[in-house]
């Protein structure tokens, strides 16, 4: 199966208003270009050098995601790139993110990551400090949480996810009921290749695809 054919039968199996972003870490623009030529608006990166190299080829066709875990010193370049950080997990990150954009004059849409296999090395912030960091950074003018993303512990079977996914869509939806000014629960981003069908019957409505669009890695 070829990058177009991939893309092609994954838009078709997409729910309406389900949003796919195409996690490219390791590929190259080219590989980019080609699911971009097949429908992809949305690009996931992990790394800020490697989306610097992608993004100079590919520029604005597609929107451009930050997916990976983001470190203070990278800020600076990754909101030049960046049209929506999904790794938000603390208030130190988003000050510098708010004060960078600030700069440029730009508002970030961002997510908040939930680590919501309450993993000790994963990054993300617990479900109980959700509402914490979000009443904290909602006042960032230069910052817009627009809702929530997760990873879940890795396994090979997507069933495992599930229980990750229904903790994160309840957060998710008690968020929503707040009623927090400066902040939407729009988006709620979970689910990869093995686990994408699993994500979407619990309420995801963006997944993040790498291997079912590009191949392994
Ligand atoms: C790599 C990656 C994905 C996609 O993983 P696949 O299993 O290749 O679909 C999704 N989200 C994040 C944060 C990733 O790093």
């Amino acid at each position: 199966m070829t990058i177009e054919e991939n893309v092609t039968a994954l838009l078709a199996e997409l729910p309406l208003g389900v949003e796919l972003v195409a996690a490219a870490k390791t590929r190259t623009a080219m590989e980019i270009l080609e699911a971009y030529r097949a429908g992809i608006k949305i690009i996931g990166e992990n790394y800020v050098q490697e989306a610097e190299r992608s993004y100079k080829a590919v520029g604005n066709k597609v929107k451009w995601h930050f997916i990976g875990h983001l470190q203070k010193n990278k800020v600076n370049k990754a909101v030049a790139i960046f049209d929506m950080i999904e790794t938000i997990d603390s208030a130190e990150l988003a000050h510098e993110i708010d004060k960078r954009c600030q700069e440029i004059r730009k508002i970030m849409p961002v997510l908040i990551e939930i680590n919501s296999g309450r993993e000790k090395q994963k990054t993300g912030v617990l479900p109980e400090n959700a509402e914490e960091l979000i009443r904290g950074i909602a006042s960032l003018t230069n910052l817009s949480v627009q809702g929530l993303m997760t990873m879940g512990p890795f396994s090979g079977n997507p069933e495992d996810a599930r229980p990750y996914f229904i903790v994160t869509k309840k957060l998710f939806d008690e968020i929503a009921s707040l009623n927090i000014e400066n902040v939407t629960m729009r988006y709620l981003s979970m689910g990869m290749t093995n686990s994408y069908m699993v994500a979407l019957e619990e309420g995801a409505n963006m997944v993040r695809i790498g291997t079912k669009i590009f191949g392994e890695r």
